[in-house]
């Protein structure tokens, strides 16, 4: 046998499949809607982060065409080297007025931020204190900087001045990263108390805001704004891969925020500068919300609407505050046995069991969209109760 054969990943994925957890990926033909045209069959759309339907908008993709056509395709290196487009610029100084703070520093992704943010801006001698519940990427950023971590009990305001208290004085800087918005629950974070705590104890403060950016807030200003906590929060993470529907991440705060990570953020140090047509699309999309809230009000109206007939129709879901609307099912294989039955009778909707969620908590994860009709509303809640009285949750 060639080592080539990787035998020691074909064991890894034998035991994916024996546990049940192997998955294809799904298949979609053309753009991502409130209707998709999904491994070739037309379905209601209830998994995506396009919360604004931005990512095939009109206004989006002509701004996008116009710039592909005077800038290119790509951006062609780094932004310390040649990268760096005035539209680049034009957009951070943009991205800063919009989130009402000094200034924004753009990333490729949001990923690629909190990575390349927490690593920069925490070192050896400094603590980073977690919720149990953030987000992979800022794990990983944590793991790549040089200072200990540990977490609190998510949303757990005791146990984070608990540890705090625990650890104020061992640490030069004590960094409290949370997320703005829960993905899985869509519970929002404590932030007034998480920035009392904060300045009680003279910590910094991190809030990644990837789903709150274009939902929460004034026309989506996102969490800070929410509770008007500006000038509070250290560094406030947006993604413009979710509601702004393109692709990239930034972090707003001060000024010297902006000039450190100019130095010292590795992903743009390291890796080429977005393509000049997602910034153009990008530009539109904060321009868009900067001259109405028709878009957020669209939202939160659809998102009301749909809570209201899942909780009439006897499913339990759970405690979100915002947009984000999990059924609660409960075990593994049941929440994926509903989830494909789901999409046999035409609406499409992951199941997210453990490990992403704990053992037992299993549940459809409906993402409910400014542009899902009414009408696509109603017939999604038709397919859930004979779906759900089909397999017996309800
Ligand atoms: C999706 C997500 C990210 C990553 O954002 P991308 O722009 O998709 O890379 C980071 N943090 C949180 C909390 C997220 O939900």
């Amino acid at each position: 046998m060639s080592v080539h054969d990787l035998k020691f990943l074909q064991d890894n994925i034998q035991k994916l499949k024996d546990d049940g957890v192997y998955r294809r990926l799904p298949v979609l033909s053309g753009a991502n809607e409130a209707e998709v045209d999904l491994n070739g069959k037309k379905v209601i759309n209830l998994s995506s982060n396009n919360y604004l339907g931005f990512a095939n908008h009109p206004r989006m993709k002509e701004a996008s065409i116009r710039a592909t056509e005077k800038y290119g395709v790509g951006a062609g290196a780094v932004r310390t080297i040649v990268g760096n487009m005035d539209i680049l610029e034009q957009l951070e100084e943009l991205l800063a007025k919009f989130k009402r703070e000094e200034r924004a520093f753009v990333y490729q992704s949001g990923f690629n931020c909190n990575a390349g943010t927490i690593q920069a801006i925490a070192e050896d001698g400094d603590l980073i204190v977690s919720d149990e519940l953030n987000h992979a990427s800022i794990i990983d950023g944590s793991r790549l900087s040089r200072a200990k971590k540990t977490i609190y009990k998510h949303s757990d305001m005791d146990d984070l001045e608990r540890v705090i208290k625990e650890n104020r004085d061992k640490y030069r800087n004590i960094l409290i990263i949370t997320d703005g918005v829960f993905s899985m629950d869509g519970d929002i974070a404590k932030l007034p108390e998480i920035v009392d705590i904060a300045e009680k104890y003279e910590c910094l403060t991190y809030v990644d805001d990837a789903h709150g950016s274009g939902v929460l807030g004034e026309s989506g200003r996102g969490t800070v704004d929410h509770f008007k906590l500006h000038g509070r929060i250290d560094f406030t993470i947006g993604t413009l891969s979710k509601a702004i529907g393109v692709i990239g991440g930034y972090v707003a705060g001060s000024n010297a925020m902006y000039e450190w990570l100019v130095h010292r953020a590795r992903p743009v140090l390291f890796s080429t500068a977005l393509p000049p047509g997602s910034i153009a699309a990008i530009t539109e999309a904060i321009k868009m919300l900067m001259e109405t809230t028709e878009y957020t009000d669209r939202l939160w109206k659809n998102a009301e609407y749909f809570k209201g007939k899942m909780a009439g129709a006897g499913f339990d879901i759970g405690h979100s505050e915002t947009p984000i609307t999990p059924v609660m099912v409960g075990g593994e294989a049941k929440t994926m046995e509903f989830s494909r039955k789901l999409l046999e009778n035409g609406v499409f909707v992951s199941g997210i069991v453990f490990p992403t969620v704990p053992v037992g908590t299993g549940r459809l994860r409906c993402m409910v969209t400014a542009s899902h009709t009414e009408e696509m509303l109603d017939r999604a809640v038709e397919i859930f109760k004979k779906t759900g009285a089909e397999i017996g949750i309800i």
